[in-house]
């Protein structure tokens, strides 16, 4: 049995990298600074426009580029500038933040990362005790480090915007979305409980948190799907429909807290909200996810299908309720009772599984 669900998860992992490579390999052999616009004759504030890129970021990946001392200036014509061509065709390359080795190393990391915790949650009772700690490292790894593209917030949101301007490659943004999906299908919500940086961040506040559990709140699962749905069906109506809120035809920009791990593209909506966002995830567990995000709602969809779920051993169960009162969510309490009508989201957290004293919780293939 090991064995098998060993040689599955290499099968996933390697379903998962030959998938990325795939999607990005004509750009992987490319050189990507010769598809920059650039003329001469044109500011510096002209060409980051021209490529897609706010002026502010173009200066800002120009300090990477070129020497301490340089200057910058967005609105002198660049031929009449120290600044060299080279340096502008890779600053805006940066800028760009999609190098496709990234975005290969990301989803392999992703998916080996994933694979291990599967295999690692269907032996282990200290789960939560230990995630608590592993999401600092996620946060770091595939936000901090690995910086904000591509993430299932913008990937969600791209296939839609794809829909209406037929802007970028399909085989981009649909395999991107795809490939996140598969990391969800996996185990249940497992992309979103286990490797999304922004999951991890408001994680971090509610785990670390300096005041007693009394005061948390679980959010009902009803209001978190209806919101969730009628910000989904107002961002669709806004976009298919030509209109703008707040100047964006994208609903969900102003609260694209993915931005945190992109500070050249940090807006100062997101920054003044920011403590609202936080103080909630002291409060919650995962506001922005139970919510807003839209690829939350994606990833619960896909929980009904997902291989791995959280399950109980009726036989070994004393009925003392702790892993519902573990559950940061109304999760266990639906798994508990059975009822399969509209669960609430279950993020794989592995709370449930610590909390049960006659080690009824466990996680479990479904397939098998
Ligand atoms: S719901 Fe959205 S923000 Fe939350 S973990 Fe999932 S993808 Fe990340
Ligand atoms: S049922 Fe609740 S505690 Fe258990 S893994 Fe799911 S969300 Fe976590």
């Amino acid at each position: 049995m090991k064995n098998r669900e060993f040689i599955i998860a290499v099968g996933f992992v390697l379903l998962v990298a030959a998938g990325s490579v795939v999607i990005q390999v004509k750009r992987l052999v490319e050189d990507r600074t010769l598809t920059v616009v650039y003329s001469p004759d044109r500011t510096l504030s002209e060409i980051a426009e021209s490529n897609g890129v706010m002026p502010s970021e173009l200066k800002y990946y120009l300090q990477y580029e070129l020497r301490k001392g340089t200057a910058v200036n967005l609105f002198q014509k660049v031929g009449q500038s120290a600044v060299p061509e080279t340096a502008v065709r890779r600053a805006i390359v940066r800028a760009w933040d999609d190098d496709p080795l990234r975005f290969v190393i990301r989803f392999v990391l992703w998916a080996a990362f994933l694979a291990w915790v599967v295999l690692w949650m269907m032996h282990q009772r200290k789960v939560a005790t230990i995630r608590k700690w592993v999401i600092i490292g996620v946060w770091f790894l595939f936000g901090a480090w690995l910086g904000v593209s591509p993430n299932p917030l913008e990937s969600f949101v791209s296939m839609f915007q794809w829909l209406t301007d037929r802007q970028g490659g399909p085989v981009l943004i649909i395999g991107t979305l795809a490939l996140m999906a598969m990391l969800s299908v996996w185990g249940a919500k497992l992309f979103c409980g286990w490797a999304c940086p922004l999951g991890a961040l408001q994680e971090m506040l509610f785990y670390f948190r300096l005041f007693p559990a009394k005061y948390l709140f679980k959010f009902p699962f009803w209001l978190s799907l209806a919101v969730r749905i009628i910000l989904l069906a107002a961002f669709v109506t806004i976009l298919f429909g030509g209109w703008t809120v707040l100047g964006q035809t994208n609903l969900y920009q102003p609260v694209n807290y993915f931005k945190l791990f992109r500070l050249p593209q940090l807006t100062p909506l997101i920054l003044y909200s920011l403590p609202v966002l936080a103080v909630l995830s002291v409060l919650l567990y995962r506001p922005f996810c139970q919510i807003v995000c839209p690829f939350g709602l994606l990833a619960w969809l896909l929980e009904k299908v997902s291989f791995y779920r959280i399950h109980i051993n009726a036989k070994r169960c004393t009925k003392c309720l702790k892993c519902i009162k573990a559950c940061p969510t109304q999760a266990m309490h639906r798994i508990y009772e059975r009822k399969t009508l509209l669960p609430p989201d279950c993020w794989s957290c592995g709370d449930c599984i610590e909390s049960c004293p006659a080690r009824a919780v466990s996680y479990k293939m479904t397939l098998l």
